[in-house]
């Protein structure tokens, strides 16, 4: 237990109280406030002043194709739909070691940028189920680290791909988390919709969460959130329920979307945007002006619903970049959504930690007393001095222990006080 105890000195926390001491006891936070004190013999941190937040989390990402770029060749076209292809191409090629090697590897620089729990869809439509085995044996071996939950994943379309509907109940009986889905995908725009009330309903029956990749188009007639919302409503799973992308609410009429937020906001939907793969995949058919295929970020979240980003890929068939840094997700939600205010740019921060956490219903996420001890202490003075600097992660901690430190940057890009005219409250 000796090592599930720690205390921390002088922090700053996201509300803007500073000075605060963080004290965690047998892996939970008992204490925080100023100048605690705490058993002897618990190990002291000096946070010196800088910002002491809960773990980043990401709500949506693809831990089987992570690490894959260029195999077996390069997205020449930079589509969504030639990234499938090209999934397509690399699956029969894969083994479950290298699934297993690569998707370690990842949770390694995760936990080192303070990424503590992760949302990954696994692909369900391969007989073999071998990135569903090769991911539940790594979600076991990173537990102590990661909380990482699984959503059974039909990328080649429930309906449309032979045996997806069996091969996703098989990986939910193995023991994934979560049901997933791709309705746009799906051959008709009938057929997408049926695929959702079917998923919705199988979740119901096995009391389990949904998240959908839905609408990732630039269709501004998809109208698949707005058969997730229904679903939602009239089975009851308010609050269970995860709409992914949804780029094509970027296009649709106002007027529709001034019905259909209402309707998401009313059946408690949760909304993943993913800012890197939007803006990256979206709008490739456009010449100029070119879309930028986001979803309505700032609008949903003033309707009172969820919003969180997710790093969605990191050098796989799809997208070329990417660290498992959240505060990059977070900086590029920022431009592209034009949350430039200072409530924008906090609501971007909570984008990668709280609301995400509320999407994957994780149990005692915070730094209130009685929640888990883990937590990671950035170099920055705010969050959006965080997303600003993608501040260097000086320490992470689980449960009490720490997992990773690093060095203080030299760096004369902090902001030295603040000015008086700046108001950093929440107000607009
Ligand atoms: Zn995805």
């Amino acid at each position: 237990m000796a090592d599930m105890n720690l205390l921390l000195r002088n922090a700053s926390l996201c509300d803007g109280r500073t000075g605060m001491d963080l004290l965690v006891l047998g892996g939970r936070v008992t204490a925080l406030g100023p100048a605690l004190t705490a058993p002897s013999g618990v190990p002291m941190h000096d946070a010196q002043g800088w910002l002491l937040s809960p773990p980043f989390v990401d709500a949506h990402f693809h831990l089987d194709s992570v690490l894959s770029y260029g195999l077996p060749r390069v997205n020449a076209s930079g589509t969504l739909l030639e990234g499938i292809a090209l999934w397509g191409e690399l699956k029969p090629q894969l083994t479950e070691e290298a699934l297993v090697e690569r998707a370690l590897s990842y949770c390694d620089w995760a936990v080192a940028q303070g990424l503590l729990a992760i949302r990954s869809h696994v692909d369900v439509c391969d007989d073999r189920l071998l990135a569903v085995r090769a991911l539940l044996q790594v979600r076991q071996q990173v537990a102590p680290h990661l909380d990482l939950q699984l959503v059974a994943f039909p990328q080649d379309g429930l309906l449309r791909s032979a045996n997806a509907r069996a091969n996703l109940v098989r990986a939910l009986d193995l023991g994934v988390d979560v049901v997933g889905g791709i309705p746009h995908f799906e051959r008709t725009m009938a057929e997408g919709a049926e695929s959702v009330r079917w998923l919705c309903e199988l979740a119901a029956e096995r009391g389990l969460r949904v998240d959908m990749h839905c609408d990732e188009s630039d269709d501004p007639l998809s109208r698949h959130v707005e058969s997730l919302a229904h679903q939602a409503q009239r089975l009851g799973l308010h609050g269970r329920v995860t709409g992914s992308h949804l780029t094509s609410m970027h296009s649709m009429d106002n007027y529709y979307v001034s019905k259909l937020i209402p309707l998401m906001a009313e059946a408690g939907l949760h909304v993943v945007a993913n800012p890197l793969i939007n803006i990256t995949l979206q709008g490739r058919h456009d010449t100029y002006p070119r879309r930028r295929g986001m979803t309505r970020v700032p609008e949903l979240l003033a309707a009172g619903v969820n919003v969180g980003f997710g790093h969605d890929c990191v050098l796989d068939p799809w997208y070329a970049g990417g660290s498992a840094d959240m505060l990059e997700v977070a900086g590029m939600g920022l431009h592209v959504a034009q949350m430039t205010s200072q409530a924008g740019m906090r609501q971007c921060f909570d984008a990668v930690t709280t609301h995400n956490a509320r999407i994957l219903g994780l149990d005692g996420y915070g730094i209130e007393p009685g929640c888990r001890g883990d937590f990671v202490l950035l170099q920055a003075r705010s969050p959006a001095e965080a997303i600003r600097l993608r501040a260097q992660r000086l320490l992470v901690v689980r449960g009490g222990r720490v997992l990773a430190q690093a060095p203080m940057r030299e760096s004369r890009l902090h902001l030295q006080g603040r000015p008086a005219t700046v108001d950093l409250s929440l107000q607009r």
